[in-house]
This record gives structure tokens, sequence and C-alpha cells, in this order.
């Protein structure tokens, strides 16, 4: 098979949803399909339970499970099928924000009974802002819910998605009696049975045939009918175009505890979901099919052995290849970097391999040089852009508790902001550090590592901070800029890029500056032009 060839047959995404939605039991029935995996109950939910202990180590092992679960690989009908995890805890989200950068399309799984969840919201506005192309799954027919049309009116408006129903229900809940497929016009019938497979569905062709009745009966007959012809009325035919472009979502209806409607799902992605996409670099746009090898971090994983504390670099190829034993060019750095033991994933397992292609993920042991984002290339000074920090949520000064350590902590500080655990601020005034984070559970994960993985110990104390804006002076040497830095010098902060941010106290302080300093444009994502 021809590299174009390689390339064209990959298909690398991420699901995303509210935790509970059923992502994980989506992923298992993909993988089953695939022939990755032969039971339920193999893939792992990577969920984070928070016992009432707070007991670390457990938080721990559960992000160990994530480290497997991160990327799973498998083929269908000859395409390469990549899946990124995205953990759905709120807690976090960033680690799903950044996942989202190396994902070439998503979907979206929705609960139909809950409807769009706070979680999906969050996520599809970042998926919007980047044009990726989603296609939506409306989850747990099985069960009673909101009316179909209800729902695609909930996720237009919540989700700010324009979409059109690839297949529609029949039924619900007690009621559910199969799936409608628009996309291939054929009808799937239910019969709770989890061992449901392909040749249940029936080619149907003429919506207004007789035999329908046959099937369905006649009142869902003639609801199905009526509610076909209401989406040709509302919903704009569905075009692959659109779906690329991120301006028309198709959605798809079913059950994925029963594996019904994901056969549908996953035949339509495989046949409309973009192949690795060019990506934008700060120097130029780089196409997938460029001979050389270039890449980015986008995830960096501890080692949950504590005999080895190497880490686990994520590297998505976004053109080239990536072969073992190549020295290949660590941008920020500076240095050529060779790599004896680059891991690819496979089902629930990862195992080294010679060659990767653009769409694929490598797993990289990692002593230290890896920070997210970094680029690697056979050369050339190229530096992928597009992974933001965001305002944290939560911030708190650290102190070092044990002075004959404070190398250690600040080593560990480093390291554990260079994997994304969170984000750090040095303040100007007085040089105190502050940590930032999504969710309040991250502070403990820190403070336990520090001191499991470095041997120094931290205390918190709180600093009350609303938000965190990076700072866009526009004009370095304008007057409005100079009298911002001095009244302001109290909140103002460095991250760790060397960003300027002002960390507001409150949202009226905010606004209140904003309109004070209307010049000084204060943005809640370090990345704007
Ligand atoms: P995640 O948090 O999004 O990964 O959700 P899970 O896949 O772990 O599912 C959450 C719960 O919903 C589990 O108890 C699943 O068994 C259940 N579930 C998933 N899909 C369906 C479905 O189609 N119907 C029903 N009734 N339950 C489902």
């Amino acid at each position: 098979m021809g590299f174009r060839d390689e390339i064209e047959r990959r298909r690398t995404f991420g699901i995303i949803s509210h935790p509970d939605a059923g992502k994980t039991t989506l992923t298992e029935k993909l993988l089953l399909f695939g022939g990755a995996i032969q039971e339920a109950g193999a893939v792992k939910n990577n969920k984070i339970k928070k016992s009432a202990t707070s007991d670390f180590m457990e938080i721990e092992k559960q992000r160990g499970i994530s480290v497997a679960t991160s990327v799973l690989a498998f083929i269908y009908r000859d395409k390469k099928i990549n899946i990124l995890d995205t953990p759905g805890h709120k807690d976090f989200a960033e680690d799903t924000f950044r996942t989202l950068t190396a994902v070439d399309s998503v979907i979206v799984v929705v609960d139909v009974a809950k409807g769009v969840e706070e979680q999906t919201e969050k996520l599809v506005e970042v998926c919007r802002m980047r044009n990726i192309p989603m296609i939506v799954f409306i989850n747990k027919l099985d069960r009673e819910g909101k009316d179909a049309f209800d729902l695609l009116d909930e996720v237009e408006q919540k989700l700010g998605l324009s979409v059109t129903p690839l297949s529609f229900p029949i039924g619900m809940g007690y009621d559910f009696k199969g799936i409608y497929n628009i996309y291939e016009k054929n009808i799937n019938l239910f019969s709770g049975d989890s061992k449901k497979n392909i040749e249940d569905t029936i080619a149907f062709d003429d919506i207004n045939s007789p035999q329908l009745e046959e099937f369905i009966g006649e009142k869902a007959a003639n609801e199905l009918r009526e509610n076909l012809e209401l989406v040709n009325g509302v919903y704009p035919p569905f075009s692959t175009e659109d779906y690329l472009k991120g301006t028309q979502q198709p959605v798809f209806f079913g059950s994925a505890l029963n594996n019904f409607g994901v056969r549908e799902l996953l035949d339509c992605f495989i046949d409309i979901a973009p192949s690795p996409r060019a990506k934008m670099a700060e120097e130029r746009l780089v196409q997938a099919d460029e001979k050389n090898l270039t890449g980015f971090v986008f995830k960096i994983h501890a080692n949950m052995d504590p005999k080895h504390r190497d880490r686990l670099a994520f590297i998505k190829i976004v053109s080239g290849t990536f072969e073992r034993n190549k020295p290949y060019l660590h941008v920020r750095q500076n240095k050529k970097l060779k790599f004896s033991s680059p891991n690819a994933f496979f089902a629930e397992k990862k195992e080294i391999v010679d060659i990767s292609y653009p769409g694929d993920i490598v797993g990289l042991h990692d002593t230290g040089n890896f920070k997210i984002g970094d680029t690697l290339t056979e050369g050339e000074l190229l530096h992928y852009k597009g992974i933001p920090n965001f305002s944290p949520e939560h911030f708190r000064y650290i102190n070092n508790a044990d002075p004959m350590k404070a190398k250690q902590l600040y080593k560990g500080i480093d390291q554990l902001m260079d994997e994304g655990v969170a984000q750090l601020f040095t303040l100007e005034m007085n040089n105190r550090k502050v940590i930032g984070t999504v969710g309040a559970l991250q502070f403990e994960v820190i403070q336990y590592r520090l001191e499991h993985e470095y041997g120094a110990k931290c205390t918190y104390e709180n600093f009350p901070v609303y938000k965190a804006c990076w700072v866009d002076p526009q004009d370095n040497n304008s007057e409005e800029f100079k009298e911002f830095k001095r009244v302001k010098q109290k909140f103002l902060a460095m991250d760790k890029r060397k960003q300027l941010v002002f960390l507001a106290d409150s949202q009226f302080s905010l606004q209140m500056t904003q309109q004070k300093y209307p010049n000084v444009k204060l943005h809640f994502t370090s990345e704007f032009d």
C-alpha cells in the first residue's frame, strides 16, 4: 500500500460527551465491530471516581487506566481507525481540550433522556471554534426520553450546531421498534437482544410501501412517514462538504448498550469522516502527504510504575512517516533525538512499531525532554500552534513546606506543568508562585505527586481569582498600557511561556478594567492573533 493510501485509510477522532452519556459503551461496541476485542467489558472506563476518603493512590491508579485507553486503534472495512480518549470528568477538561487538537473529527454522544449537558456544551464549543467535523449520536433510545424533534432543537440551540438527521427512531423506550436509516434507506428493527447484528437490516427504498405496516404496524408506520416528511421539510439535505467544513452536523439515533444503530453510525462515519487533514503551523500550512515527518506532542502521561519514572509523550503525526531509530529534530530544544521503542496502540494494547503514518499516534518514552505542544520534524524549524491555555477555575499560592527540598519542589512543579496538569503563574510584584487548575482535584494530585515522585512537600494558600486573562497591550509603549501595568501591578503575573496575565479578582473588576483600558485587550485563552 502506498503512502497516500495509508493516509487516506486513516480516521483519527475523539468521542466527547458528558459523563455517563455512554462514551465508553459506544467505544467498546465500535471496537467489537473492528474485531479488535472479543468481548464486552474489555474497555475500561477511565472515569475518575473520587472516593469519600480521597484515596490519592486510587486516583493515580485510575489515571493509570487511562494510559492504556488513551488511544484505541482498530481496522474496519480496511480503514485504520484511531480513537483518542477524552476524559469526561470536568476536572480533566484541559486534557480533553488538548486531545481535541489531535483529532480530525469528533462524535458527540448525547443521552436521549438528559439531553445536552454542561460538559458537552463546553467541548463542542471548542470543536466549533476549530471547525472540526462532528457527528452527533443520540444514545439510550431503549429508554424513555425526550421527543426526537425537541432533542434536535436542543442540540441546535445549546450546542450552536446546524443538524440534519441521518437516521430517525421508530418509537422510543418501551415502544422503541427500531430505526429508519435515512443515509442508507433501510430499516433496522429492534429486538432488545444485544447480539443483534447486521442481518436484521431490511432495505427500504420506498417508505410509502405498504410493507412498512407489516413490519412495524399501522400506527408506527404512519407516524414514521409523518416524521420523515417533517424531517424533509425542516432540515436541509445532508452535504458531506458542509459536514467537512464544520457547518453541518449529521445526527444518528441508537442504543450503544444494545449495539443498536452503532453499525450504521460507523459505516457512515468511515464514508464521510475526514482522513488526516492539513495542519497550520506558525510558519505555514503542512499537508498530510508531505514526505517529511512533522508531528506534535498533545499529551504527556506520567508512568505509574514507581521503578520507571519516565513518561510517555503522545505525538500526533501530521505529515510524513515516523520511523523507529531515525533521528528527528526536537525543534524547541534544537536537538536531534532517536527513539528505539516508539509505541503504537492497538485495541487496548500498546506495542513497538517500526513505522507510523499521518493520523497515527505514537507514544515515546521520555525522561523530561518534552512539553505539551512541542514539535518534531526532520530538520525544518516548524512550530505547531493551537494548544492554547484556558483560564483555570481555581487558584492557590503554592508554598515550599520543606526548605531543604526547594530544588526538588521547583523541578517537580516544572515537570508537572509541562505535563499540563495545571498552570503556573509567577506574580510580577513578589515572584510568588500561583497554581491554577480546572478542578480542585488537581491540587491534591499535585501535592501527592510532588511528594512521591520528587520527594518535595508543598502547602497551599487561597488566592481569590475570578479569571486569568492573557494581556495583549497592542502597543507596548502606550501611556495607557504603562498606566495599566502600574495600577494593576498587584494582579499581574507571567505564565510559563512568559506571557503577561491579568488575574482579575472579580467579574466586576474585570469589567471595570476593560472599560478603563479599552486598548489593552484581555483574552480568555493564551492564543490570539
Ligand atoms: P461514559 O461515562 O460516557 O463513558 O458512559 P458509560 O459508557 O460508562 O455509560 C454510562 C451508563 O449508561 C452505563 O451504566 C451504561 O451501561 C449505560 N448505557 C450506555 N449506553 C446505554 C444504552 O444505550 N441504553 C441504556 N439503557 N443504558 C446505556
